[in-house]
């Protein structure tokens, strides 16, 4: 029955959210800045009268909503940072701020979660347990605003997190999930060769940086071919090789710049360590130096099987879901993989292409957009989820008290 109201009310509210979105879309701001946007978020709580905390691990906002009986704690993750891009398209509330956009869709994601907390709070005299609304800042650039946040106390309490992203490669109407490894770790590596340069011909005199790095770069192949379990997947790229001199001249020094990507932390941890062996091999084969640096980004995100299972069957109850469908894993990272470190839960993709568009422009285009109608489906989703997670562990209860006696 409150499953019900909440679906009613949400229709009811969904202008509310385009409002939102689109005064959001149009005031824009960028990772670890958007302090206007925190302002706005936390003053929207404080109108209701719930409980919201500002300054979460920097500009992160978490609000807090308790049903009138005891239960469990979901939180519910929507980041809310744009990206340094120009907006190229012609809608009416496009970006004010030159150079920023709400490229990515955390526009939507806001506006969603906020609407969804506005009509819980509506209904909480008949609800048990707590809500925990994480608005989390700096998604967009890593370290990411996640980290942050967990360290100050925005999961204190938390059962299980739910989380998603508006998807515009997917139908609207449809949710993409996966259990277990659904985004993957996004690293980045810096190798330099320090060789000894001189005259292009009196070779035997140096120790030719191009050559060296150019045995790395095709040794460095066979991490992927012949260490890493073929079962597993991975990426190693070498994106970038700068060693400009003159045509007559050997190459002092040779400098490579790559990316890996994993989706499992063992071979994550390998992958590291084998780029250094390598590293280190060649150049100590060709009697020269190195640096060598490894970055790490996000860690990838790893859904819950049990939540994911979860998930899906309250997903079936929204009327505007027509269809649920597994998706591969996303190359892409998110920093919501950190939140799962902590507690159980999942992240999953809300269909949002664009009415009428074949092909729409990817997330991070200029011209990007998302279908609005899809927030209203996400705040369903989430909506249900929170909702029916307390009934889950209130029969399962019963059904232990019951076995008990
Ligand atoms: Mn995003």
């Amino acid at each position: 029955m409150t499953i019900q109201t909440l679906s009613q009310k949400l229709d009811q509210a969904y202008e509310e959210m385009v409002v939102i979105r689109r005064y959001l879309h149009q005031h824009p701001e960028l990772s670890f800045q958007e302090v206007q946007t925190a302002k706005y978020i936390a003053d929207y709580y404080k109108k209701l009268g719930v409980d919201v905390k500002e300054n979460v691990g920097g500009n992160g906002v978490v609000a807090r909503i308790k049903g009138k009986l005891p239960g469990k704690t979901v939180a519910l993750r929507a980041d809310f940072d744009a990206l340094p891009i120009h907006e190229e398209t012609d809608i009416p509330y496009k970006s004010k701020v030159p150079g920023v956009m709400h490229a990515c869709g955390h526009d939507g994601h806001t506006a969603t979660l906020l609407v969804l907390a506005k009509t819980l709070n509506e209904i909480k005299e008949e609800l048990s347990g707590e809500y925990v609304m994480i608005h989390q800042h700096a998604e967009e650039y890593a370290p990411g605003g996640a980290i942050s946040m967990i360290q100050d106390g925005c999961l204190e309490g938390v059962d299980v997190i739910f989380g998603t992203h508006l998807w515009s490669p997917v139908e609207c109407g449809t949710l993409a999930y996966r259990k277990g490894p659904i985004m993957a770790a996004a690293d980045r590596f810096e190798i330099k060769v320090k060789g000894y340069g001189g005259h292009g011909a009196q070779p035997h005199k140096t120790k030719d940086a191009i050559v060296i790095a150019s045995q790395l770069v095709m040794n460095l192949q066979q991490i992927v071919s012949r260490r890493v379990d073929p079962i597993d997947s991975a990426v190693v790229s070498v994106g970038s090789f700068v060693a400009e001199n003159a045509f007559n001249v050997i190459a002092d020094s040779a400098k490579l710049s790559g990316t890996v990507r994993t989706f499992n932390e063992k071979i994550r941890d390998l992958i590291e360590e084998e780029i250094e062996r390598v590293v280190k091999g060649t150049c100590l084969a060709a009697g020269c130096n190195f640096e060598y640096e490894y970055h790490r980004g996000y860690p990838a995100v790893v859904n819950h099987e049990e939540e994911t299972d979860f998930l899906i069957s309250c997903a079936e109850q929204v009327q505007e879901v027509d269809q649920i469908t597994l998706t591969p894993p996303e190359m892409g990272g998110e920093d919501f993989a950190y939140y799962l470190q902590h507690v159980k839960g999942t992240f999953f993709f809300t269909g949002a292409k664009p009415e009428g568009v074949a092909v729409p422009f990817p997330h991070h285009h200029p011209k990007f957009n998302i279908n609005e109608k899809a927030m209203l489906i996400a705040a369903k989703t989430l909506g249900n989820a929170a909702l029916n997670y307390q009934e889950v562990n209130a029969s399962l209860k019963e059904s232990v008290t019951s076995q008990t006696k």
